[in-house]
């Protein structure tokens, strides 16, 4: 017997007109604890994906509204569909809302390029995701809920280190790209993953089945499709997105002979936001802009990637428990061991990774950087691996790096990060003798648990 014989099917029923099947309107009280690939009435809209025409491609359909129909694993709006949930619970939120569309179409175009039709370079963004509205129109005609994974806007936005560099007479000016205020003017897109799983397993060495069982495996089966399902190839991991802002006119971004700077930026918080000075986050981050401003004012294009991944995607609670490590170890900071005390507390060095990193930059038409804006030769080899060229790695001055985030630089270019010529020829001796600010904590005292026991208000007044 076939494994998908149609005595295990429902019937499709499918539009003459345009040949798309009618959706099925799930009952969304209706609980359903995993499905299988030749469960009665599973019959996806197909995904052709890399497919140029996004009508042959298919609509990622990851709704709980088409059972039947629906084609990716997971949820919309990475980790935040916990929030939904909540709001459904707490009776904040109709599940049967489908999403006023009408207005929220990109305020600039993005595309089509050739490389969204290539998987080596397209594996971890839907590349039709802001523009739903238009390309699977006939699918929402007919009640299909398809969701943008892509929104496309613009923004003012206001630093101070583009206001001292303003001071300092390094940014002028020019009412166009940056304002006398001091704000600068970007065009912006956020962007939610859509992995393709076939590839995103290619990327990293693996079996697409190890990668599903990997991944099922570590987040204790919240998604038993992964195993369930192996005709499902897209996953909607809940993870943190990015986002992308841009500085000057974006049609430019594919002209390889008009000046495009570009800084792939981690998320950071304790710097990028909170101004902490044991790292080189924020002023790189600040130092790409400035870069990035001066290219657009030169007609070029400035852009910066920030990806959320926390603590080397391992975290913020890691980050900071490594910190502490760092901190009180024998010895103290020093660059010298600044790699090993990741390794000690979270058994890896870092779990970025870069294999999926460079696809925004092909969702934008990336073809050539003029100034790369980055000391990592991780980021650096994972874009020019997948056919991007780049002209110039452009170094951190000097003196934006904070005392205390010596450690981290001398550690990086130690192990072959290039921070330019400012901190060529760091050896062995360079990494004994930088160290950063301590604690001056006593090792931590053990305590046991009664010293927790919180009082109550009683007890306490008598
Ligand atoms: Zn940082």
């Amino acid at each position: 017997m076939p494994k998908d014989g149609p005595q295990q099917k429902k019937a499709k029923t499918v539009d003459k007109d345009d040949g798309i099947p009618i959706p099925d309107n799930t009952p969304l009280d209706y609980i359903n604890l995993t499905t299988h690939s030749d469960s009665f009435g599973v019959d996806p809209i197909p995904v052709s994906w890399g497919h140029p025409n996004p009508m042959v491609r298919g609509p990622v359909i990851c709704t709980i509204r088409h059972a039947a129909q629906r084609n990716a694993i997971g949820a919309h709006q990475g980790s935040y569909c916990v929030y939904t949930g909540l709001a459904v619970a707490a009776g904040k939120l109709n599940p049967e809302h489908m999403p006023e569309l009408k207005l929220t179409t990109p305020v600039f175009d993005i595309g089509p390029f050739p490389s969204w039709a290539d998987p080596r370079k397209m594996a971890s963004i839907d590349p039709f995701g802001h523009v739903v509205t238009d390309a699977f129109r006939s699918y929402l005609n007919k009640g299909y809920d398809i969701r943008p994974t892509i929104a496309v806007t613009k923004a003012h936005i206001d630093l101070p280190e583009t206001r001292e560099a303003m001071a300092a007479g390094r940014l002028k000016a020019d009412g166009k790209i940056l304002l006398e205020s001091g704000q600068s003017i970007v065009s912006k897109a956020a962007i939610e993953p859509v992995w393709y799983l076939p590839e995103v397993a290619r990327r990293f060495g693996c079996t697409e089945s190890k990668l599903r069982q990997s991944i099922f495996r570590m987040t204790n089966g919240m998604y038993p499709e992964l195993i369930t399902r192996p005709d499902l190839k897209i996953f909607l991991p809940p993870i943190g997105g990015l986002t992308i802002y841009i500085w000057g006119d974006p049609d430019t971004i594919p002209d390889e002979d008009i000046p495009l700077t570009c800084r792939v930026h981690d998320e950071c918080n304790g710097s990028d936001v909170f101004g902490s000075d044991i790292c080189t986050c924020r002023p790189y981050m600040t130092h790409a802009i400035e870069e990035c401003i001066k290219t657009a004012q030169a007609g070029g294009c400035g852009i910066v990637v920030y990806f959320r991944k926390e603590g080397r995607s391992l975290g913020e609670v890691t980050k900071y428990l490594v910190y502490n490590t760092r901190k009180r170890q024998e010895g103290g900071d020093s660059a010298e061991k600044y790699f090993n005390c990741t390794e000690q507390v979270a058994g890896v060095q870092d779990t970025r990774f870069q294999a999926l990193m460079p696809d925004p930059l092909h969702f934008l038409g990336v073809t050539k950087i003029h100034n790369f804006i980055s000391m990592s030769d991780m980021k650096y080899n994972a874009i020019v691996n997948t056919g991007i060229k780049i002209v110039n790695r452009v170094e951190i001055p000097p003196d934006l790096v904070p005392a205390d985030a010596q450690v981290e630089i001398t550690a990086k270019v130690f192990h072959g990060y290039n921070a330019g010529a400012a901190y060529q020829g760091i050896g062995e001796k360079d990494m004994k003798e930088t160290k950063g600010r301590e604690y001056k904590y006593e090792m931590p005292v053990e305590k046991d648990a009664d010293a927790f026991v919180v009082q109550d208000e009683g007890e306490g007044k008598k």
